[in-house]
């Protein structure tokens, strides 16, 4: 069943340049983009997106480096979206994921680790509100059966 999860290529990634690259990984596992942006965290923005690991001693190393630079925001659909990407994702560790996983061939360590991915429906519906309104997402089929 196509289902909907939500991505954040983080401030390494895009200031490395890779966020073509990582789309391009994204696209070519079958999702579809619903919605997508170039925008940025403030600390507000921050701890209220990580507000599970709050208290947790790498938090302040996790909102400086997620406030540090640009990220791309998506929102996905695709089949079993959630676990697929996770599986595209790969390990929190860039250093544990497996050959071929975007955390592996893009990410740096446990804080540098290139790209968000939700862990479950319910969390990646609240994440993608936190960034895009009602209106911001696209919902047309533009497959490409759609131009003929
Ligand atoms: P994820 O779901 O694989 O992204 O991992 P978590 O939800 O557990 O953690 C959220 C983010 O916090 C991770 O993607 C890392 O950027 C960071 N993080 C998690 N655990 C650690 C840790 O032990 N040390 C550091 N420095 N960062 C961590
Ligand atoms: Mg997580």
């Amino acid at each position: 069943m196509k289902t909907r999860t939500f991505t954040i290529i983080k401030p390494d990634a895009v200031a490395g340049g890779y966020t073509g690259k990582i789309l391009d990984m994204i696209l070519a596992d079958g999702f579809t983009i619903r919605a997508m942006k170039m925008t940025f965290m403030n600390r507000n923005d921050a701890a209220r997106f990580y507000a599970v690991h709050r208290g947790k001693p790498f938090f302040e190393a996790l909102s400086t480096y997620m406030t540090s630079g640009a990220i791309v925001v998506a929102l996905l659909e695709g089949e079993d979206a959630v676990d697929s990407l996770r599986r595209l994702v790969g390990a929190t560790d860039p250093r544990n994921a497996d050959e071929g996983t975007i955390r592996r061939m893009f990410g740096t360590d446990l804080t540098r680790n290139a790209i968000h991915a939700s862990d479950c429906a319910e969390n990646a519906e609240k994440e993608w509100k936190q960034f895009f309104d009602e209106k911001e997402i696209v919902e047309v089929d533009y497959s490409p059966c759609s131009f003929e």
